[in-house]
């Protein structure tokens, strides 16, 4: 008997070092969609299933019906990865700090700042402080991940006792290049990480993409969760069918939120403005488009298989007879048996449709004012014209400068090494560090930040042992001062329980997990009613500070 990683894994690999046979692979996070238990080593302790974040672990004999294909996913890793038992080293804990010696910034409430902030937690004697420029924290579990996929939000409850803790001070709603800059932040902490992720979206550049009814994905993705900076945005689903360019995970959420049914949409948590346009949609058809081949889908297999259960919709295949293909990869071979199964399915012309196509290439937005097609172009060489009013663009983010914070524009990134920041002249800049998307790319799934954190925070780690963070720091009261002469509201841990109760307690009365707020002055009355968010001195007793 064993224990099987399922379609929700986060891949934070929290389960990793808890298993006492080191059976859990890949071992350092590495190059996989997901994680594996290998079924021949695993003694069956439940040990990982205690430890992960989101539920994602059942022992085999308790397999939900619908996951029971990744038992066979589980073991068809190590039939192509035979395991060779390679205990990681035991994490070597830093000893605790003298206080006041290690201050730092993390820039960020996102899955990649709140890994980063647990990590340093975990030491004695260090301080952490936490900007975000939103009112609530955990940027892309709160306002990414696809409201139909609440298990996968509870990874946040992982961090909350690092939050919890008094040395931890949140400043939420506080935009840093804007209340604080970089300079002021660093005379305040030996350190700063910074942890924004990658909001931006990348652009095709192809003529009439700018038209209205072309959008990035992830500013749909955006507007449905919530987001304050898209509770305005205008998508109009008054056409039959969708085209979603590109068919990664971010293509799959949109096109399955489009199509799920108004009973199921008002289970979860979507925004209502999203749930009121979406129930009265007359979107049937979704087509998902992607240049490569079904041996190259984007998708992870987990949310693909799940497609094959969303009531009233048929999941249908275009395709070139490119099934044949074996891989010896699990992972995708498993893809091309899923689309071959999905293809040999019988349909129903009553149901909506999200059709897959493999093999072709967007080349113009048609239309005058508003998107009315997209002109596309099959390898074949064939042209054709795909009617439609709506095209969403999964085609990946991109990261955006910060004032005061070296940035390469060709790659989106903040340049650094390891999560060490290197300035224009090639040198790292001490003290200055960064984590998640912002610091590799758009990368990897939720629970890939807390390997990339580590990196960041064990560089850190290593700088201040060397001694090369310490210097005399400003009195942290300052920030106060300068937050409130630059107009900041900011919301602090207690604000966020009162915003995260009072949208729970809405979502218990119409049974939802929560109904969010979507604008900031709503957020902040809730705040401000338990109480001032933070104790910001008065006008006349901040002056003597702001010249520190
Ligand atoms: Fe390892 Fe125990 Fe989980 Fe099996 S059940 S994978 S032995 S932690």
């Amino acid at each position: 008997m064993a224990y099987v990683i399922t379609q929700n894994c986060c891949k934070d690999a929290s389960c990793v070092p808890v298993c006492p046979v080191d059976c859990i692979r890949p071992a350092d996070g590495g190059d996989t969609e997901m994680l594996y238990i290998d079924p021949t080593s695993c003694i069956d302790c439940g040990a990982c299933q205690e430890e992960c974040p989101i539920d994602a672990i059942y022992h085999e004999d308790e397999l939900p019906e619908h996951l029971e294909r990744f038992r066979d996913l589980n073991a068809a890793y190590f039939a192509a990865n035979p395991v060779e038992v390679r205990f990681a080293e035991p994490r070597l804990e830093h000893p605790a700090v003298e206080p006041g010696s290690l201050r730092v910034a993390i820039v960020g409430a996102g899955a990649a700042a709140c890994y980063s902030a647990a990590e340093l937690m975990r030491v004695g004697g260090v301080e952490v402080s936490v900007f975000d420029r939103l009112p609530t924290p955990f940027g892309l579990i709160r306002c990414g991940v696809a409201p139909d996929h609440q298990r996968t939000k509870q990874v946040a409850d992982a961090f909350a006792s690092a939050f919890r803790d008094p040395r931890l001070t949140c400043y939420f709603n506080v935009e840093v290049g804007r209340h604080i800059s970089h300079d002021e932040l660093m005379r305040h902490h030996h350190a700063v990480i910074y942890a924004v992720g990658a909001s931006a979206s990348a652009e095709l550049g192809l003529p009439g993409e700018q038209l209205s009814g072309s959008h990035p994905a992830a500013q749909f993705v955006a507007w449905y969760n919530g987001h304050p900076d898209q509770a305005e945005a205008d998508f109009r689903l008054s056409g039959e069918r969708c085209v979603v360019i590109g068919n990664g995970n971010v293509a799959l959420d949109v096109a399955r939120i489009l199509l799920l049914s108004p009973d199921e949409l008002a289970r979860t948590d979507i925004a209502d403005h999203a749930l009121k346009i979406l129930s009265d949609t007359a979107i049937r058809e979704v087509v998902v488009l992607a240049r490569r081949g079904p041996a190259d889908a984007a998708f992870s297999v987990g949310e693909f298989l799940a497609l094959g259960d969303l009531p009233g919709v048929d999941i249908l295949i275009d395709h070139d007879g490119e099934f044949s293909a074996h891989s010896a990869d699990p992972e995708t071979q498993a893809k091309i048996d899923l689309i071959r199964e999905f293809a040999a399915r019988p349909h129903n012309t009553e149901h909506k449709r999200m059709v897959f196509r493999f093999h072709i290439s967007p080349i113009e937005f048609l239309g005058e004012d508003r998107v009315r097609g997209l002109r596309v172009g099959h390898r074949s060489g064939e042209i054709e014209e795909i009617e439609t009013s709506l095209v969403l663009k999964a085609i990946g983010y991109r990261g955006t400068p910060l004032p005061g914070v070296p940035f390469d524009a060709d790659r989106g990134i903040i340049p650094n090494e390891q999560g060490r920041v290197i300035g224009s002249d090639g040198q790292v800049l001490t003290g200055v560090y960064t984590a998640g998307w912002i610091k590799r790319g758009p990368r990897g799934v939720i629970g890939t930040n807390r390997a990339c954190a580590q990196e960041t925070v064990a560089c850190l780690w290593e700088d201040y042992d060397d001694g090369r963070l310490r210097r005399e720091l400003s009195p942290s009261k300052g920030i106060d001062a300068i937050l409130a002469a630059n107009g900041a509201e900011p919301v602090d841990w207690r604000g966020w329980l009162a915003i995260d109760a009072a949208e729970r307690a809405e979502g218990a009365q119409q049974g939802r997990p929560r109904v969010k707020f979507v604008n900031v002055a709503d957020m902040l009355a809730i705040a401000k009613r338990e109480g001032p968010t933070r104790d910001i001195p008065a006008a006349a007793a901040i002056r003597p500070l702001l010249s520190g």
